[in-house]
């Protein structure tokens, strides 16, 4: 088991997650060629469910493998593709700039016709 991000990550991306992450298995795509969407990627057989990073994400986009919505299944397998070409992966780089309000938690959700 492992947790996940999802796609509600995508164009946040404020790495909030990879600053509390023991073991550095989150990680950013650097291929440039749009295969993986613009999130980052939890590489799932590094991950040791240390729990941290879920309630460290600000957009509250990470899900414990077992608790991800179903709207977001097709995710499990995403950040599992990445171990066929983490080549093209680095571990990500702490930035850490968004404080979202709720009202925009909410309108991330929504685009993904998440209710939260
Ligand atoms: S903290 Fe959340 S939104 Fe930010 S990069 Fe990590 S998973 Fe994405
Ligand atoms: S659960 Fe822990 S080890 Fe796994 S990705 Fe999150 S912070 Fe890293």
């Amino acid at each position: 088991m492992a947790y996940v991000i999802t796609s509600l990550c995508i164009d946040c991306k404020d790495t909030a997650c990879a600053d509390v992450c023991p073991v550095e298995c989150i990680y950013d795509y650097k291929g440039g060629d749009g295969k993986f969407a613009n999130q980052l990627f939890i590489q799932p057989e590094e991950c040791i469910d240390c729990t941290n990073c879920e309630p460290a994400c600000p957009w509250k986009a990470i899900f414990e493998e077992d608790e991800v919505p179903a709207v977001f299944h097709a995710d499990i397998e995403k950040n599992r593709a990445i171990i066929d070409d983490i080549g093209n992966f680095e571990v990500a780089t702490v930035v850490k700039d968004h404080s979202p309000t709720p009202a925009q938690i909410a309108e991330n959700f929504a685009k993904w016709g998440y209710k939260g």
